[in-house]
């Protein structure tokens, strides 16, 4: 039990003085004063802030080995800089970059991640196995989608031939990684997700298959969406429609898809997306980065679209921290919308409820309620942070703060802000290792 903690359900209470039970990897109580139980494992959370366990949307966690490269690109440049880098990449890279990745996001409260791996040069390993490996060694719940390309420059795609694959490949061995590991169970640690990287990498008639095979087998689709001017142009172009008119033509809207970005948009797809209970990845740090926009997330919640948050790729947003998150996202709206744009509650139901839903996961995680996942964060806001009064605008406003304890199905992750299940020096040297190697390979002339 965590008792004295200032508690935020996210389903709609506060608890100034509140208290969580705990009971295997569920919440049993949630409320105002003291436990109503006697025994077990006692959490002081005096000077805390419980949340429940940020849930991250999108991200590549095999860019953890390439990070702080082509620093001032847009996406079109950064991607060709770095297809030939990630062209060389084996099992040991993402295993790696995903342990170092998934530790960093869990010392920012994340208790849930999805990941997106979209390139698996040949002969180089199990990739999406090294991926899951790493989640369960980090204990985070994990989304891996089987990302795929298969439209390379002679094809008018965006990405080298070398790094694509064909289409009879991407759907073999996206039903083969669903039938291996995808878990339906509600206390699920791991579902897989099917995702083609996006429409200027991928032709049409994968995506179409795409979301055949993803339907048939009751998963979720996920792909990169209306990112840059750039991919507009691109879309425009080549099929005449708007990203967000172009999926929509191949019937990849919808409440079992999410697509990270949705910063381009017209007010026509703004509706659609929510008329159609499609999700959005938002990843504000990372657009940023690349220059590519503000996402119209103000204008998608109003709607009633579905919206969590995302930190992208490593190597398109260093370093970034979830919970950090929050607050690039209520600034950049603001920047764009104005004062009132979005609250620090409403971020937060972004990175915790709304990221459940986009997952499909709403109904376990992404708030506090009795019956849900023992998915928990609980953050030190005493000290400096004690000279603002409310707990949820220190963390939302201000950096990161520590993590008093994360749990995840009402296991320690990190505990004094210090990941535990991992040690936490052991995986930032692996992802460092990860990152010399893929150099070192990317040197090789094969
Ligand atoms: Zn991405």
């Amino acid at each position: 039990m965590i008792e004295n903690a200032h508690v935020v359900t996210v389903s709609g209470d506060e608890y100034p003085d509140g208290h969580i039970v705990i009971e295997g990897d569920r919440i049993t109580a949630v409320g105002s004063g003291k436990a109503p139980v006697q025994d077990g494992e006692r959490i002081d959370g005096a000077g805390c802030l419980a949340t429940p366990g940020l849930v991250n949307t999108h991200h590549h966690l095999y860019q953890w080995a390439s990070q702080g490269m082509a620093v001032d690109s847009t996406l079109f440049d950064w991607l060709t800089t770095l297809y030939k880098p990630w062209s060389k990449m084996d099992a040991e890279v993402v295993a790696g970059a995903a342990t170092a990745g998934l530790g960093w996001l869990a010392k920012s409260g994340c208790t849930t991640s999805a990941d997106h791996h979209y390139l698996f040069p040949k002969g180089r390993g199990d990739l999406f196995a090294a991926g899951i490996e790493a989640a369960r060694e980090v204990g985070v719940r994990f989304h891996p989608c089987r990302g795929s390309m298969d439209r390379g420059e002679s094809q008018g795609g965006l990405p080298p031939d070398e790094v694509v694959e064909d289409l009879d490949t991407v759907l073999a061995e996206t039903e083969a990684a669903i039938d291996r590991y995808h878990d339906p169970s509600p206390g699920s640690m791991l579902r897989v997700g099917v995702a083609p990287c996006s429409p200027f990498s991928v032709t049409r008639e994968l995506m179409v298959e795409s979301a055949r095979l993803a339907r048939a087998k009751g998963v979720r689709l996920h792909t990169h969406l209306a990112e840059t001017l750039d991919e507009e142009e691109h879309t425009t172009e080549q099929f005449g429609m708007t990203p967000a008119e172009y999926m929509d033509s191949i019937g990849w809207l919808g409440p079992d898809v999410w697509l990270a970005h949705c910063v381009h948009l017209r007010d026509t797809d703004v509706k659609r997306l929510a008329e159609t209970g499609t999700g959005t990845a938002h990843c504000p740090s990372s657009n940023a980065r690349l220059g590519a926009g503000i996402a119209r997330v103000a204008d998608l919640l109003k709607e009633g679209a579905t919206v969590g948050l995302g930190v992208d790729g490593p190597a398109s947003a260093e370093f970034v921290p979830l919970a950090g998150e929050l607050r690039q996202a209520i600034y950049l709206q603001r920047a764009r919308y104005g004062p009132t744009a979005l609250t620090a509650r409403q971020a937060l139901e972004m990175a915790t409820l709304g990221g459940a839903r986009c997952l499909g996961r709403d109904a376990d995680l992404g708030t506090l309620e009795p019956g849900k996942l023992a998915d928990v964060a609980l953050w030190r806001v005493d000290g400096f942070r004690a000279a603002v009064d409310d707990p949820v605008v220190a963390f939302a406003f201000g950096p990161t703060p520590p993590l008093a304890r994360l749990l995840v199905g009402g296991r320690t992750v990190v505990d004094a802000d210090t990941l535990v299940t991992v040690p936490q020096d052991e995986a930032g040297r692996r992802g460092a290792d990860a990152h010399r190697r893929l150099m070192r390979l990317a040197e090789e002339v094969l």
